[in-house]
């Protein structure tokens, strides 16, 4: 007489583990599953452990007998079962991008939803504003044949790359697409980098719909308040999102409209865990879901630029441009190029910069001077011996902090008090090497005692709050004279801001790095942008000793579109992207012949199977090769086509994944690397 084992439903469950693949469980005999219940949330055993995880399938066929299969121990319903928009999503990314799908799932997850108990939340409004909304402007002609563009294409899939100078009113035209979304019952979702420095969109968006239920995501948000605006969002209560980029990702059932502010901001670009390019995702988010996507900047990505290049219907992005500032009589600021070889600087400073900021003060305007590097100097020296502040832990020099008394490492966070004399010969007369922010706002301050002075770095402007103070204080006009990193670059309308200095910008200009001029050009260009955004024209004095150089003209003139054709040119004369797809692979180890050897063994074992359009060049040790006292090396894999590169990198990981790994070395890969 033969016994029938009972046969269970299996239930297969995607978990935030690295491996790559999915786990099967089976169910208990009381717990009915379907295919209905793809996308809850379950709790399961996973070793002597239990995990959340995510049913992405119900019903499958197991390798596992029977007998091994483990039970799932509860399945969640209190959120919305994720939906298959988000499974495409999370699907394309953990492709993509190369990284196992239960990571990339889970991670897209406020945390409250991937720790266990689940949490019943209430869905709490934002409250209405007393003041009354101020009427929207009449459209510039601009702006209006931007707007009236999308119209015409209707409401499914459009990219388009919205190119506007700074204060062009590309906020305005964000607005108007947003209030359209909103008035044919669907949600909107607006992308921005960082949050904490555009709290100024999220007043404009929530002044203009105060009924929208706007919620924002971002990873300085409380878990709670994250999850709740989560569930909002998912709901659909909440008609706007604005978040940053791990708002991508969430679910939203009558998604209408993505913008992508700033869109070639670096920080869409996650750098650690799951390397994913949110604005990329975006992309694929509205062509799957079928909406319009506008990506929004004075200074485009190269990439977003040659994909709207041409503009004849070829390009894969529609441009659309706003050549003017929006305000009446606004004008862009005048630049001037001040050749240092010929106006010598003292502690930094022309005199031409100089005078400009005296001349600022006498009439009662603000002037900002910007240097991105923050700190009172890069270094520490001793003249004696020549000693540098290195980091012990870091191939870099540790900065030195005045204020704090500390030498800093803004790699590894070392910190370490000021030496009161040289650690190697005993000298007592050490030397700060160089400026930073910290520094120039000093010098600033003897040269003109009657100033108020304000300086605006990651350290005085770490918090939301800091920032929050800092720009109010701007604002009222309680500074007179700004210091400023890239910080202040960042979309704000200084009313009183009248004259930019950048004083050092030459280093950027011949870094190692070929994105370094796109960078720097950006960079520029917005704090350029800050300067005379009202009815005062504005000034912007550029220290340098290459007065000629072609980024700078080209910032002269305002010419964005012929400085992007000349770097594209370059880059299509020497094979780089756009005109290439490239994958970074790194690996970090105590030894750095370790992290070489291992680079050089995943290249060799790809060997045979690479395809004929893929090439590989060496690994190198990084740029920055240690760092908090790993030695770092890279290896970069390109191909012209981007289909080629995938296919390979898909059968590549696992190989590499099959290496044998020294136990200390780690390693990934990242896809469309920014930093090389
Ligand atoms: P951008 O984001 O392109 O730098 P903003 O959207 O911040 O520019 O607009 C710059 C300024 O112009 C803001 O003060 C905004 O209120 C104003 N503005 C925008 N559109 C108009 C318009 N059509 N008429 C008058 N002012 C406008
Ligand atoms: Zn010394
Ligand atoms: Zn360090």
């Amino acid at each position: 007489m033969s016994v029938r084992q009972p046969v269970h439903c299996v239930v297969r469950v995607a978990l935030d583990l690295p491996l790559r693949r999915l786990f099967d469980y089976r169910c208990a005999d009381d717990q009915q599953l379907s295919s209905a219940d793809v996308g809850y949330r379950v709790r399961v055993p996973i070793g002597q452990r239990q995990r959340i995880g995510i049913i992405v399938a119900v019903g499958v066929a197991s390798d596992l007998a029977d007998a091994e299969l483990r039970p799932v121990l509860e399945v969640l319903r209190d959120q919305h079962p994720l939906p298959d928009a988000w499974f495409r999503l999370t699907r394309f990314c953990a492709s993509y991008y190369q990284a196992p799908l239960g990571q990339v799932m889970l991670a897209t997850l406020p945390g409250r939803l991937r720790a266990l108990a689940a949490s019943r939340t209430l869905v709490r409004r934002r409250p209405v504003h007393d003041r009354a909304p101020a009427p929207p402007p009449t459209l510039t002609t601009g702006q209006q044949m931007a707007l009236d563009t999308v119209i015409a294409d209707g409401a499914g899939f459009h990219a388009y790359l919205l190119h506007g100078v700074t204060g062009s009113g590309k906020t305005e035209v964000y607005l108007r697409l947003i209030e359209r979304a909103l008035t044919a019952g669907r949600q909107a979702l607006v992308l921005v980098p960082e949050i904490n420095l555009t709290p100024q969109l999220e007043a404009r968006v929530a002044e203009r719909f105060p009924d929208a239920g706007l919620v924002s995501l971002h990873s300085d948000l409380a878990e709670a308040a994250r999850s709740r605006n989560w569930q909002a969002a998912c709901s659909g209560t909440a008609r706007i999102v604005l978040g940053t980029r791990l708002a991508v990702f969430t679910p939203l059932p009558e998604l209408g409209l993505i913008i992508v502010d700033e869109e070639h901001d670096s920080s869409f670009k996650q750098q650690d865990g799951v390397r994913y390019s949110a604005r990329d995702l975006a992309v694929f988010r509205a062509r799957d879901g079928d909406v319009p996507i506008v990506l929004g900047s004075a200074t485009p990505s190269l990439e977003s630029w040659a994909n709207a290049a041409g503009n004849d219907g070829r390009g894969r992005y529609r441009l659309l441009s706003l050549q003017q500032r929006a305000v009446e009589g606004a004008r862009l600021p005048l630049v001037r190029i001040i050749d240092t070889r010929v106006e010598k600087t003292q502690d930094g400073l022309s005199g031409p910069l100089l005078l400009a900021i005296e001349q600022r003060l006498g009439r009662g305007e603000q002037s900002l001077v910007f240097l991105n590097r923050r700190g009172y100097a890069p270094a520490m020296s001793c003249p004696a011996c020549g000693w540098v502040s290195g980091c012990r832990r870091c191939a870099a020099n540790l900065v030195l902090h005045l204020a704090d008394r500390c030498l800093c490492c803004h790699h590894c966070g070392y910190q370490t008090r000021l030496p009161r004399q040289c650690p190697s010969c005993g000298n007592q007369d050490l030397r700060a090497l160089g400026r930073g922010t910290q520094r120039l706002e000093m010098i600033l301050a003897e040269r003109f005692p009657q100033a108020r002075l304000l300086r605006v770095d990651r350290d005085s402007a770490g918090s939301r709050k800091q920032w929050a103070e800092l720009l109010r204080r701007i604002h009222e006009g309680e500074a007179d004279i700004l210091v400023g990193t890239q910080m202040l670059a960042k979309g704000h309308d200084f009313p009183n801001l009248t004259l930019v200095g950048a004083v050092a910008p030459d280093a950027a200009l011949f870094a190692a790095d070929w994105r370094a001029p796109e960078r720097l050009f950006a960079q520029l260009m917005q704090v350029a942008g800050r300067a005379g955004r009202a009815e005062r024209s504005g000034e912007v004095l550029l220290q340098t000793e290459f007065p000629d150089h072609p980024l700078y003209q080209a910032l002269r003139r305002h010419d964005y579109p012929g400085f992007a054709a000349a770097q594209l040119s370059e880059r299509r004369q020497a094979g780089f992207p756009p005109y290439a797809y490239q994958a970074m692979l790194r690996a970090e180890a105590p030894r750095m012949a370790d992290a070489i050897a291992f680079l050089a063994a995943a290249r060799d074992c790809a060997a045979a199977t690479a395809p004929a359009e893929l090439s590989f060049y060496d690994a190198v040790p990084m740029r920055l090769s240690r760092r908090a006292s790993m030695e770092r090396g890279q290896l970069l894999v390109e191909s012209p086509s981007r289909r080629v590169l995938q296919t390979f990198l898909t059968d590549w990981v696992t190989q590499i994944e099959a290496l044998r790994v020294p136990s200390r070395l780690r390693w990934h890969l990242e896809v469309d690397p920014l930093d090389l």
